[in-house]
């Protein structure tokens, strides 16, 4: 049996009470046609979410950001509970096959035919194995990178799309490569006028003076839904937490730094541009332990 499995999404934009078939598919045959905008252009938007034994975690709160993304690329409102049964449908098989272990599910919708076609919007949800993180979860080394972008992008240049979860990843995947290249795992954008963003895929969070900070979305950053659950769980056992502009500054008196995202969860900063942080791997753990166990 092959460890992908796919649910195609007939009528992905259908509005709520229509009826929509989810299908499976076979992943390994084309099912998007060469005519589809999400294929020639990066138009469109996607999620990716983590599931153990069938609980998909953070489900609702990746929905909400999808309907988000949607409405920031004026595509047509995603019918969230088509989303949510292909999602589960999707994973079941995997999950039923690997007890206790995580699986990725990644849900996605594009902009419909480019040209020639007449088909709407395509949509679909995959799932996959979990790779193995238990490395970065021991802790990674991670470079600064200008984004090329001031803090105030959503303001001043909205169509730059920040904070949206589009299709168009090519730039980070190319930052990631130069991450690599200058012998590090991972990379932290830093905004030109010296404000630390995020990860290419992942959100940061910064302990300073004891107080769990991490940047604003209005800096044109995603919401990240596992730095959402961490604040969430760490204001229950004490943590003070801000969600607020981090001056790239600041991060030198951080005594702990974290890059969070839902498959990898939470990777603690070992070292940034070269210079070591400390590293809780106690607090990491618990707060790993915690994600896990969410539903
Ligand atoms: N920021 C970016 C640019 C991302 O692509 C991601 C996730 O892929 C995140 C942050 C973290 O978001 P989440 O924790 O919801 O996975």
């Amino acid at each position: 049996m092959s460890d992908l499995t796919l649910c195609l999404i007939d009528r992905p934009t259908a509005p709520p009470g229509e009826s929509v078939s989810i299908v499976d598919a076979d992943p390994l045959q084309a099912t998007v046609l060469a005519t589809d905008f999400g294929v020639n252009r990066g138009d469109g938007i996607f999620e990716v979410a983590g599931c153990v034994d069938g609980r998909v975690h953070a489900l609702d709160a990746h929905l909400r950001r999808f309907a988000r993304s949607a409405s920031m690329l004026d595509l047509p409102k995603p019918n969230s509970d088509a989303y949510a049964e292909a999602v589960r449908r999707a994973i079941a098989p995997l999950c039923a096959q690997r007890p206790g272990q995580e699986v990725l599910v990644k849900f996605v919708l594009t902009r419909g035919q480019e040209m020639g076609g007449t088909g709407g919007p395509a949509g679909w949800a995959i799932a996959y194995p979990c790779p193995d993180f238990a490395h970065d979860r021991s802790g990674i080394d991670v470079v600064t990178l200008d984004r090329g972008v001031r803090s105030d992008i959503m303001r001043t240049t909205p169509w730059l799309l920040g904070g949206a979860k589009t299709l168009s990843y090519a730039a980070n995947k190319a930052a990631l490569r130069e991450a690599k290249r200058r012998g590090a795992d991972d990379v932290l954008f830093v905004s030109t006028d010296g404000h630390a963003l995020e990860g290419p895929s992942s959100s940061l969070i910064a302990r300073i003076n004891g107080v769990l900070v991490t940047p604003h979305p209005d800096e044109g950053v995603l919401a990240g839904t596992t730095q959402a659950d961490v604040f969430a769980y760490a204001e229950e056992v004490g943590f003070r937490t801000e969600t607020r502009p981090v001056l790239t500054d600041e991060l030198a008196a951080a005594d702990a730094l974290w890059l969070t995202s839902s498959g990898r969860l939470c990777a603690p900063v070992k070292s940034l541009d070269g210079r070591p942080m400390a590293v809780d791997a106690a607090l990491t753990a618990e707060w790993n332990d915690h994600l896990l166990a969410r539903s």
